[in-house]
Formats: C-alpha cells, sequence, structure tokens
C-alpha cells in the first residue's frame, strides 16, 4: 500500500516572512527536510520542540 504524502508549507508560519516553500513526501521526509530548512533559512534551532511543532502542522497532502 503506498503511504499517503505529507505536506508543509512555510506560508503557514507567521514568521516565515515571505517564503512559499512547500515541502511534500512521506513524514520522515518532510520532517527531515523541513528541520533543515528551518534551521539554514529561519534561524530556527534544531530542537525537540521545533520538530514536534512541525510534526503537528502537516496535512496530508491531495494526491
Ligand atoms: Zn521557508
Amino acid at each position: 500500500m503506498e503511504e499517503k504524502r505529507k505536506v508543509i508549507d512555510c506560508r503557514w508560519f507567521p514568521s516565515a516572512n515571505k517564503c512559499t516553500l512547500a515541502i511534500s513526501g512521506r513524514e520522515e521526509e518532510v520532517i527531515k527536510t523541513a528541520v533543515d530548512h528551518a534551521v539554514k533559512m529561519h534561524g530556527e534551532k534544531d530542537t525537540p520542540e521545533l520538530r514536534n511543532e512541525l510534526r503537528h502542522l502537516l496535512k496530508e497532502a491531495k494526491d
């Protein structure tokens, strides 16, 4: 069975100034990439809290 893709979108973060990046894929892929992106582009720290927050914001992708 194919795993549903999840999506996360920087536009959901008020703090992510004008960033319109969306990441979709399997949950672990999205979290990993989103953490990387948040650290590099948004000056976030890679903490369990950040990962938790991202995990809660994931939505089912439409395809
Ligand atoms: Zn971003």
